[in-house]
């Protein structure tokens, strides 16, 4: 058996990961970690966890973790990273995985030199959605790819509208948070990497202390694809999607940049328009069985620390972009 240690107390472990994580044959979390005492007790009472614990060190010298859930705000993650690596804990760490790619990179480093399995829990790629738009482009089922769309401006549920919307230092506004993952699901799509970015950013009305509500963006990707981004936590119907527009066809996906199993795809091309079937699967649970088999030596998790990396520096490009007017490589 496989037993898990939850570094932060969160929302996103109580609502997704928990149950993915249980959801794996042999695997339970059996310790959480908060900085609060009694929020963390009252949250292992709530969950069923085993124990709970104030401090990392108690958490990483615990026999029964092997692996690490680091669900904290971002700007913790570095130092839990590094600490639980030393530890020889295996680590699956929410995005973005820090504020600066240098210490991103060091992370990345930090689990290869130490022998552990280290992912970056970028959900959408293990949607039945992005993975069947994958699949086509890469079978030239619309051609050259010349352009992509992602629509994944939201409304920032209330019960979330905490540090994310107020604090700069935690690694809060929209572009940390959306726009990584629509980075990460437009790499996954197209097999291609981001270059240059150009962003102009938006702090309508539930943003402070000069963090982003809304951005629109454009990527440049190293295959010639144009992507463009529209993130936000400030719009109630929009609706997501993602478009990819290539020389003979276009994909269409509505409703799916999203936590939940579900969405349309439709083909369009000169025979007219072809609803492509998907089998809907839980996202966070495709995630952590791909982590697990990789613990188990079987193949490598869904999103790596490498793609952490990568969808981090072209957030960080677009957030610069915003900040200066300037377009700006995306560092490789
Ligand atoms: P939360 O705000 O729920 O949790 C973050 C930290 O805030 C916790 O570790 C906890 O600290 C503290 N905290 C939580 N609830 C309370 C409370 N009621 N009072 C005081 N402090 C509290 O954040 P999220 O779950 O929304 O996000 C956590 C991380 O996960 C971020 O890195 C985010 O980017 C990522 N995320 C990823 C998603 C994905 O799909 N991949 C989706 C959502 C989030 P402590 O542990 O010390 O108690």
């Amino acid at each position: 058996a496989i037993g898990w240690g939850l570094i932060g107390a969160s929302t996103i472990a109580a609502e997704h990961m928990l149950g993915a994580i249980r959801a794996q044959a042999g695997h339970d979390v059996v310790a959480v970690m908060s900085s609060n005492a009694r929020r963390g007790r009252e949250y292992a009472e709530k969950n069923a966890i085993a124990s709970a614990c104030g401090s990392l060190d108690e958490l990483l010298q615990n026999p029964a973790v092997q692996a690490v859930y680091i669900s904290t705000t971002n700007e913790l993650h570095k130092a839990q990273v590094l600490a639980a690596a030393a530890a020889g804990k295996h680590v699956l760490c929410e995005k973005p995985l820090a504020l600066t790619l240098a210490d991103a990179r060091e992370m990345v480093a930090a689990c290869a030199g130490a022998g552990v399995v280290m992912a970056t829990n970028h959900h959408l790629r293990n949607a039945a959605t992005h993975r069947k738009i994958r699949e086509l482009v890469a079978q030239g089922a619309i051609g050259k790819p010349l352009f992509a769309r992602v629509f994944h401006a939201v409304y920032l549920p209330e019960h979330l509208q905490g540090w994310r919307l107020d604090r700069p230092e935690a690694g809060g506004g929209v572009i940390l948070d959306i726009t990584v993952h629509d980075v990460d699901t437009l790499r996954f799509v197209l097999g291609a990497e981001p270059v240059d970015a150009v962003g102009l950013a938006q702090s309508a009305s539930l943003a402070r202390h000069g963090l982003e509500d809304g951005v629109m963006a454009v990527l440049r990707f190293d295959n010639g694809v144009l992507a463009q981004i529209h993130d936000a936590f400030t719009v109630k119907h929009a609706g997501t999607g993602i478009e990819i527009h290539g020389a003979t066809g276009s994909i269409i996906g509505r409703n799916v940049m999203t936590q939940r199993p579900v969405g349309e795809l439709v083909l369009r091309n000169a025979d007219g328009e072809t609803p492509l079937v998907v089998e809907h699967e839980n996202l966070y649970v495709r995630g952590v069985a791909a982590f697990c088999a990789a613990l188990r030596g079987q193949g490598q998790p869904a999103a790596s620390g490498a793609d952490g990396v990568r969808s981090l520096a072209a957030a960080l490009a677009v957030l610069q972009s915003c900040k200066t007017g300037q377009r700006i490589a995306i560092a490789p």
